[in-house]
């Protein structure tokens, strides 16, 4: 693997350490033995250092593989895997922050996370701050115990993005991290290290994995950040099985065409919700309209399937509720990421401490996946007619 290729080659590239057999056999593991006590007791002392096969938990031939192909996705020094996203920024909060300490949060943050901070920072005595998902006011929170400075760019449902390599300076300046959720980005569209932040978090559940079939999480950090990240990973006893991690590595083979695919469809479907009289607007940082378009235009190198469509005022939520039912090829379920498409009711009130969503209208979440755009619209306008005047 060389640098001076692009990066869609090297992914496909990466993760490939054996020789002859195009892929990683599965290790199943739990044991590693030794040859002598003198071979035993060197790789417990170097495998704080470096990358070793020395326990189950300590990564196999398959989570190595696996991370491999993550370092050359986002750039960085060291990955990290765990059972779920929500571990992966569990133990990111837990190994950068101690007793005393402050965190930014923004306000865009995907919602069982705020759970995680009521739950177990406050406990701690870590003290957390919500933020506004633009980040225009960070210089005017950041305060001398701030530690860290946590971000997900483009938000959780509204997508709005930070200006990354000036959050990742101010940071940087008072002696804080930035970590990034990128999950939206998931290396291919965006990524953070590249702009500055020290740690990307990605739930691979959703498109490295990209088929809907294993939970996964992972944290590339750079050399700054990976000490207390792997500290704090270690003691924790975080790990993936190896059938696991095989089945996120085989679905990143293909994640450059499935994003190309599910950007190009997200944004077929926005152009014609966009001319539907009951759609007040539809949130998509790819949309000139977006209040983060220019970021996203300097920042990242496409869009997803991920839409957020809000309705007008006078739509009832239970007349949205109505027509989700009616959807037949939008499942209705958590998660996104997978090659089927998705639908959610979206409730900004409950997903945002800082902006009033008060009278607004219902909104829901779609994920777009790779089924023809042109079905997916037909299967629209068939639920949606039930929205307009004519149908109460
Ligand atoms: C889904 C999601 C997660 C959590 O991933 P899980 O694997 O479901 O725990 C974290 N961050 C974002 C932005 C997500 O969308």
């Amino acid at each position: 693997m060389t640098t001076t290729h692009k990066p869609a080659t090297r992914l496909l590239r990466a993760g490939r350490p054996h020789r002859g057999w195009i892929n990683t056999p599965v290790t199943r593991a739990s044991t590693y033995v030794f040859d002598s006590v003198a071979e035993w007791r060197d790789t417990r002392e170097r495998r704080e250092k470096e990358r070793l096969a020395s326990y189950g938990a300590r990564g196999t031939d398959s989570t190595h593989a696996l991370e491999d192909a993550l370092l050359a996705l986002e750039g960085g020094h060291r990955a990290q895997l765990y059972p779920t996203g929500q571990a992966a920024i569990a133990v990111v909060l837990l190994a950068a922050l101690r007793a005393g300490d402050h965190v930014l949060i923004t306000d865009a943050v995907y919602e069982p996370v705020r759970r995680f901070c009521a739950n177990h920072l406050s406990r701690l005595g870590i003290a957390y701050e919500f933020y506004p998902p633009d980040g225009s006011d960070l210089s005017a929170r950041i305060r001398p115990e701030t530690r860290l400075i946590y971000a997900e760019s483009p938000g959780s449902l509204t997508y709005e993005m930070i200006d990354l390599p000036a959050v990742a300076d101010l940071a940087h300046r008072h002696g804080a991290l930035l970590a990034v959720d990128n999950t939206w980005g998931c290396g291919v569209l965006c990524q953070p290290l590249a702009l500055g932040a020290d740690i990307s978090i990605l739930a691979a559940t959703k498109y490295l994995g990209g088929h809907a079939d294993v939970m996964m999480g992972a944290v590339v950090c750079n050399a700054r950040a990976w000490p207390a990240v792997q500290q704090a990973s270690i003691d924790f006893g975080q790990t993936v099985g190896a059938d696991d991690a095989w089945l996120v590595l085989r679905g990143m083979r293909s994640l450059t065409v499935r994003m190309a695919a599910h950007g190009a469809a997200a944004l077929k479907v926005a152009r014609w919700l966009h001319t539907q009289p009951v759609v007040a607007r539809v949130w998509s940082p790819a949309l000139p309209n977006h209040p983060s378009h220019d970021r996203w235009r300097r920042d990242c190198r496409g869009t997803n399937g991920l839409l957020t469509v809000e309705f007008r005022a006078d739509i009832t939520q239970a007349a949205v509720e109505a027509m989700i039912d009616s959807l037949a090829l939008f499942g209705l379920g958590a998660s996104w990421g997978g090659f089927e498409s998705l639908v959610v009711p979206v409730n900004m009130r409950a997903a945002r401490s800082l902006s009033d969503w008060t009278g607004r209208g219902p909104m829901l979440r779609l994920h777009v996946g790779l089924e023809d755009p042109e079905d997916l619209i037909e299967d629209l306008r068939l639920a949606m007619q039930c929205l307009s005047p004519s149908h109460p």
